[in-house]
């Protein structure tokens, strides 16, 4: 931690005796004062070199095991933009669509209807994750396509998941957000691919990762140099068999308490049951949630995949009424949907 009134040289002399030693230092402005970031495994060492420069007013050991995803680390809440869209600026984002993309009429027509009803932006699984190896795993590059047609159409930036770091390329060229499912929150050289793909994160909770877990597979992919990380509570297994997952609605106002990224709530995945999805919408707005990922399907019933968690447009629409709704009461502001459907 710098003093307040430290010059621009005693700073480079920080920075050069960090070098020296071995580590990386990162400049972390803040309101009133520069703190160089030190990555490393031996704090002690770094501490005793650096603590009487001139300049220096302390050196503070980071108490979590997670660093730059740490509140600590960086006091300010992250806003991600992905494509103009504003994720954490204290307004609501609701992703929706298929969850996966079947055709490029299907993918087409919800996209029209999500934007329609409020939805900025559009979600669908080009890659699909399967448990099993004989269930519907994806149009592949085919899928990417039609989201582009789909994007180009409705305006709506698009997550898509990526499921291996040899397709990272395609689908952050394809995609405004890459995903990166709950199978695959530990899969720890995707992390570090999605982490130099340029393109915004959209990072599941892994299936019985604890949110310190969580928050470390976010630091995989901000720590190889890209910052632009959205969390995602998507239920977690427990010995529960009612419902698909459990959803840890707790997690929300605890990873706001640990850390500066977004954290956005799948009730989707979360209970497995279309007819579940609303409530916990609602509830997770209530919990301050920065947004909402919801599956949609014109016809859910003959869906591909997750057909049983999927709204139709009719359940869509009257989920975003109360949305609007409970936004409204709660004084947050719902971006682009007041101007685009009233009432
Ligand atoms: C999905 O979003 O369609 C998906 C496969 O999600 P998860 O990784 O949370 O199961
Ligand atoms: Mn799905």
């Amino acid at each position: 931690m710098m003093n307040a009134q430290a010059t621009p040289a005693e700073i480079a002399n920080v920075m050069t005796h960090v070098r020296a030693r071995g580590y990386k230092p990162i400049e972390l402005p803040g309101a009133d004062r520069l703190a160089i970031g030190v990555l490393g495994t031996n704090p002690s060492a770094i501490r005793d070199a650096v603590v009487a420069l001139p300049g220096v007013v302390a050196a503070i050991p980071v108490s979590k095991p997670y660093k730059m995803v740490g509140l600590e680390w960086h006091p300010e809440r992250s806003v991600i933009d992905v494509a103009g869209v504003r994720i954490g600026d204290g307004s609501l984002t609701v992703a929706a669509g298929p969850c996966a993309v079947e055709s490029e009429t299907q993918l087409v027509d919800t996209a029209t209807h999500v934007a329609a009803a409020g939805a900025s932006l559009l979600r669908g699984g080009a890659y699909k994750p399967r448990s099993s190896p004989y269930s519907f795993r994806g149009l592949g590059a085919e899928g990417l396509e039609h989201l582009q047609r789909a994007r180009e159409l409705t305006g709506l930036p698009v997550v898509t998941e990526v499921l291996a770091p040899a397709d990272v390329a395609a689908v952050a060229d394809a995609a405004d957000m890459l995903q990166v499912g709950t199978r695959n929150a530990q899969n720890f050289s995707l992390l570090e691919a999605v982490g130099e793909a340029g393109k915004p994160v959209l990072l599941k909770r892994g299936l019985s990762s604890t949110v310190e877990e969580w928050l470390l597979s976010a630091e995989y992919v901000v720590s190889h140099g890209n910052p632009d990380v959205v969390l995602c509570e998507r239920g977690i297994r427990t010995f529960e068999t009612g419902t698909r997952n459990t959803l840890d609605l707790s997690a929300v106002p605890l990873v706001q308490s640990l850390s500066h990224l977004p954290v956005i709530v799948d009730p989707s995945h979360a209970t497995g049951h279309r007819h579940l999805v609303p409530s916990m919408a609602l509830a997770a707005v209530a919990a301050g949630a920065d947004g909402l990922l919801i599956e949609v399907h014109p016809s859910p019933d003959e869906a591909l995949s997750d057909g049983p968690q999927s709204l139709t447009f009719e359940q869509f629409d009257l989920l975003m009424n109360d949305v609007r709704r409970l936004v409204t009461a709660l004084r947050h502001q719902l971006v682009g949907v007041a101007s685009q459907r009233p009432g």
